[in-house]
């Protein structure tokens, strides 16, 4: 990028612990460019498009101008970088929606009483906590009962 100064995976990492809540997150983009007052939080991804993948980028945008100093007070911009194409994300879309859930998540990670498990296969597979510190991951696939069709 041409002109911006850029910053990459460990220069970006920053922790921020929670007032109302006891718990941190930690976060690392992977490349932060700035020039005058724009800045861009980027993420690349090898792997397929996913809607965490968003949500990751909204948590930068929420959280990198309170966490990381340089970034105070620019017009930031997000970036999903695909290998077959470029996802903006837009400032605006951290809108109070999304930092009320945002709150509940944490409310839901903080919280002593553990979630209760939905733990189907479609999950479990893009989920990186092993059998062995979950007894209910399913690692098996479903199988299907299918009757005989000629849809397609
Ligand atoms: S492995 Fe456990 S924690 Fe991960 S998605 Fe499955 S049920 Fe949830």
């Amino acid at each position: 990028m041409e002109g911006y100064r850029v910053f990459v995976e460990g220069e970006n990492w920053f922790e921020i612990t929670g007032r109302s809540f006891s718990v941190k997150v930690s976060e690392k983009p992977d490349i932060v460019a700035i020039a005058n007052h724009q800045g861009f939080v980027e993420d690349c991804k090898t792997g397929r498009k996913k809607n965490s993948d968003l949500y990751q980028v909204l948590i930068y945008l929420l959280l990198v101008p309170i966490s990381i100093q340089r970034c105070r007070g620019l017009d930031l911009q997000g970036r999903l970088v695909y290998p077959d194409g470029v996802m903006e994300i837009q400032a605006d879309q951290v809108d109070e929606g999304f930092k009320e859930q945002f709150r509940g998540a944490i409310a839901t990670l903080s919280n002593s009483t553990p979630a209760r498990k939905v733990p189907s296969y479609q999950e479990c597979r893009y989920c990186d906590i092993s059998a062995q510190y979950c007894s209910e991951r399913v690692d098996a696939k479903p199988d299907q009962d299918l009757e005989k069709h000629d849809l397609f």
